[in-house]
């Protein structure tokens, strides 16, 4: 006991000491892109409601719609008795809307990548991913025991170095990607990657947690706005950020499906979601279909905003609603985020280790309910400060 203490105090010390250490941050709520706390109001660039839906009144209605006739908790694991006919209706919308034979939900994100990888993959197998992919997939390919290779960022030619190199070595390959990358706010090559996993005989598994609701000329993401629904395997996402509900989905073949069914352990051993969260996440699908003006206006106003700042000579990436600052430096990093709080902007500092090192950077994370007047105002409070 005396060393775990010991431990623990080195190592907040340590974080604190580095500008590294994580803290909480509790909110009062959100609403119309503004969040409170510390009795103050914020405008809120942190979040991933990209859309604004989590306030929208359709998707509360339904909410309460379900809870008055399904109740709370959904008491079991869908293959207990927690398996409502809502669920099944989902599935097939999501499959519709993803363009897809079927679709599996999960409850998070997170929930879905380890339990897929893990799933499909062993150590007869090589997995080759993006350097920069989500901790979630990370975990994932980890637990799965399988070899894993990482290519450059969004670096094809290094993918069919390592593909030329060792994929003969193995019995199954997957490519795995982000189709917007979170922090870095960018694309992969899809098309190309389908290619090379076609010309190497790999599954290609695509994470859309940033995209869906979000791109594509129905709102299903990068995949449907490549139109390359039947060429990628798996196709994963997520209900709990530009959808404004909660959990996750990976859109696949038939037969897949059935086989997470049965193997995939954290839709085995974890209890279903609750029924007013997939009446939430249909009524969403809903009305991303019906609304494609929310997501042209945000994708345009992420447009302004990166020009703005590149016209004041600030190294911004991205080509989506996420625009990372790169500021480098961890302290200045944390310095320039307390500043633009100090002036009702809420953006937390991104740090290593969930940045590589020496890419410290601010993530202004846009969404619907940001007007042309307050991303002005940012900019120019970003610019001045580094003056
Ligand atoms: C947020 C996120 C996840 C996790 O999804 P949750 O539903 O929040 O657990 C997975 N992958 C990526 C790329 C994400 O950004």
């Amino acid at each position: 006991m005396e060393s775990l203490k010991q431990e623990i105090e080195n190592f907040l010390r340590k974080r604190e000491e580095q500008n590294l250490l994580r803290t909480l941050h509790p909110m009062g709520h959100r609403s119309r892109g503004i969040v409170r706390t510390n009795n103050k109001e914020y405008i809120d660039l942190s979040s991933n409601d990209y859309l604004g839906l989590s306030q929208h009144p359709f998707l509360k209605e339904a909410a309460a719609l379900a809870v008055i006739k399904y109740g709370l908790g959904s008491g079991a694991s869908r293959l207990l008795s927690g398996d409502f006919e809502i669920h099944h209706q989902l599935e097939k919308e999501v499959a519709e809307f993803k363009n897809t034979e079927s679709a599996l939900v999960f409850n998070s994100g997170y929930q879905a990548n380890v339990g897929i990888l893990s799933a499909l993959y062993g150590k007869n197998d090589a997995i080759f991913s993006d350097r920069l992919i989500h901790a979630s997939i990370v975990d994932g390919i980890l637990l799965s025991g399988a070899r894993l290779f990482r290519f450059h960022h969004n670096d094809l030619n290094h993918l069919e170095h390592l593909l030329k190199k060792v994929r003969s070595r193995f019995e199954k390959a997957l490519i795995v990607t982000e189709t917007v990358f979170s922090m870095d706010g960018d694309r992969p090559p899809l098309k190309d990657m389908v290619e090379l996993k076609e010309k190497y005989c790999c599954e290609l598994y695509v994470d859309e947690a940033h995209a869906t609701g979000v791109f594509g000329e129905h709102g299903s993401g990068v995949v449907e706005e490549e139109g390359l629904s039947n060429r990628v395997d798996f196709i994963m996402g997520t209900f709990g950020k530009a959808l404004g509900g909660f959990g996750a989905y990976v859109a696949c073949s038939e037969r897949a499906m059935r086989y997470l069914i049965n193997t995939a352990r954290s839709f085995i051993y974890s209890t279903s979601l609750p029924p007013a969260i997939i009446a939430v996440n249909r009524a969403s699908l809903q009305l991303i279909k019906k609304e494609p003006d929310r997501r042209k206006k945000l994708l345009t106003a992420a447009d302004s905003f990166r020009t703005i700042l590149q016209n004041k000579g600030l190294t911004v990436r991205g080509s989506s609603q996420i625009v990372p600052f790169i500021v480098g430096d961890t302290e200045k990093t944390v310095k320039l985020a307390r500043m633009l709080q100090e002036r009702g902007f809420w953006v937390v500092p991104i740090r290593p280790p969930t940045v590589p090192p020496g890419e410290a950077r601010l993530r202004f994370s846009l969404t619907y309910d940001h007007n042309e007047k307050t991303l002005g105002a940012l900019a120019d409070a970003v610019s001045e400060y580094r003056i």
